[in-house]
C-alpha cells in the first residue's frame, strides 16, 4: 500500500512557482525525507498534504484513497514549533493538545515514555532544553497513536546531541511500525535516518527512490601515492573504472557497484613500479549525489573528471 502519492502537485504564490509538477510515492513503512535547500518548496509541500494549504494543480492521494479527514486523523503531524505554554509540565501540555486534536487522552504516559521524558513529565517546560521541547513536540504528534508521521525539519535548531536523541527516536518509531514522512535540508541526516528520498530543488523534483538507490551506483576509490601525477598516468591505464581523476591528494577510481578488487588494483600498480600508501573504498555520500544532481559544487566536492 502506499501512504502517500502526490501527482502532478503544483503551487504557486503569485508569481512565484513553489512546486513545479512533483509526483512521488511514499511506500508504507518508509522514512521517507523530502530533501532539499531552503525555498525548495517542502513545507509547501508538506502543507498541501495535510490539507493546511490548497494546490494550484494536481492531485494526491493518502492510504491510496482521495484525502478526508479520516485519513488525516491517521497522520501525526510537527509541522511548525508548538505553543506549549511555559509555565505547565508535559502532562498537563499533553493533556491541552489531546483535548484540542481531540484524541489520544489515554496515551500521555505511553508517549512521554517513548520519547524518554517520563523522568521529567512533572516539570516545567520552561526548565526544559530545547531537544526536550522537541521530543516533547513529537510525543504530541504520538497521541493518537497515528500509523503515519510528518515532520518539517525536526532537528532544526537542536545541538549535535538533541540531532542525535530525534534521529534515533525516529529510527524507535519507525521500527515501531510507523511510517515516517520528514522535511530536511541536512543531507547528513536524511542519509543517516531515511529509507527512501525525495530531493527538491526549486520546487522541481530532481530525483526519487530508496537511498541505497539514489546513494550508491558507484564505489569510488581513493588511492594515493608518493608522485600522484605518475599514479594517474598509470592508473588510466587499469581496466575497469568508468573514471579515473584527480581529486585533492588522491586520483579517485569511480567503479560501478561491488566491481571494485583493490587487490588486484594493488597488485597492478606495483607491478608498474609504483607502492600506493594509501587505498580505499568509499561510498557515494548523498551529499556528493546531492551536489552532482544539484549541479551545485562548493569546497570542491565535485571532482573533475580526466578520462
Ligand atoms: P525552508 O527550508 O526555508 O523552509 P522550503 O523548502 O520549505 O524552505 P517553502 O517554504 O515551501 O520551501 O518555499 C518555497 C518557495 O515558496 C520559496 O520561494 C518561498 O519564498 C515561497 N513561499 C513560501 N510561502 C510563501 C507565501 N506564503 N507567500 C509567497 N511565497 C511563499
Amino acid at each position: 500500500m502506499s501512504i502517500l502519492t502526490v501527482e502532478g502537485l503544483h503551487k504557486n504564490y503569485g508569481p512565484i512557482q513553489a512546486l513545479k509538477g512533483i509526483s512521488f510515492s511514499v511506500p508504507k513503512g518508509a522514512v521517507f525525507g523530502i530533501l532539499g535547500p531552503n525555498g525548495s518548496g517542502k513545507t509547501t509541500l508538506l502543507g498541501i498534504i495535510m490539507d493546511v494549504l490548497k494546490a494550484s494543480a494536481g492531485t494526491y492521494k493518502l492510504f491510496d484513497e482521495i484525502p478526508a479527514a479520516h485519513h488525516r486523523r491517521q497522520i501525526g503531524t510537527l509541522l511548525e514549533t508548538p505553543n506549549f505554554y511555559h509555565y505547565l509540565n508535559a502532562v498537563e501540555n499533553l493533556s491541552i493538545a489531546a483535548a484540542i486534536k481531540g484524541r489520544g487522552e489515554n496515551d500521555i504516559d505511553q508517549v512521554l515514555h517513548t520519547v524518554s521524558l517520563d523522568q521529567r513529565k512533572l516539570s516545567r517546560f520552561s526548565t526544559y532544553s530545547l531537544g526536550m521541547k522537541q521530543r516533547l513536540a513529537i510525543a504530541s504528534s504520538l497521541l493518537g497513536d497515528p500509523d503515519v508521521l510528518v515532520f518539517d525539519e525536526p532537528t532544526n535548531g537542536l545541538d549535535p546531541v538533541g540531532i542525535v536523541e530525534i534521529r534515533e527516536l525516529i529510527k524507535k518509531l519507525n521500527k515501531a511500525g510507523k511510517t515516517i514522512i520528514m522535511a530536511s535540508h541536512l543531507l547528513d541526516e536524511v542519509e543517516k535516518v531515511c529509507t527512501h528520498v525525495a530531493i527538491l530543488q526549486k520546487g522541481t523534483l530532481i530525483t526519487h527512490g530508496h537511498v541505497d538507490e539514489i546513494l550508491v551506483h558507484e564505489d569510488i576509490v581513493e588511492a594515493g601515492a608518493e608522485d600522484p601525477a605518475r599514479l594517474l598516468a598509470v592508473l588510466q591505464e587499469y581496466n575497469g573504472p568508468t573514471k579515473v581523476y584527480s581529486h585533492e591528494q588522491y586520483v579517485e577510481l569511480l567503479f560501478p557497484k561491488g566491481v571494485a578488487n583493490l587487490a588486484s588494483l594493488n597488485r597492478f600498480c606495483f607491478e608498474k613500479g609504483i607502492t600506493l600508501n594509501h587505498l580505499r573504498v568509499r561510498k557515494k555520500s548523498l551529499e556528493a549525489k546531492f551536489f552532482e544532481l544539484t549541479n551545485a559544487s562548493t569546497n570542491n566536492r565535485t571532482p573533475q573528471p580526466i578520462k
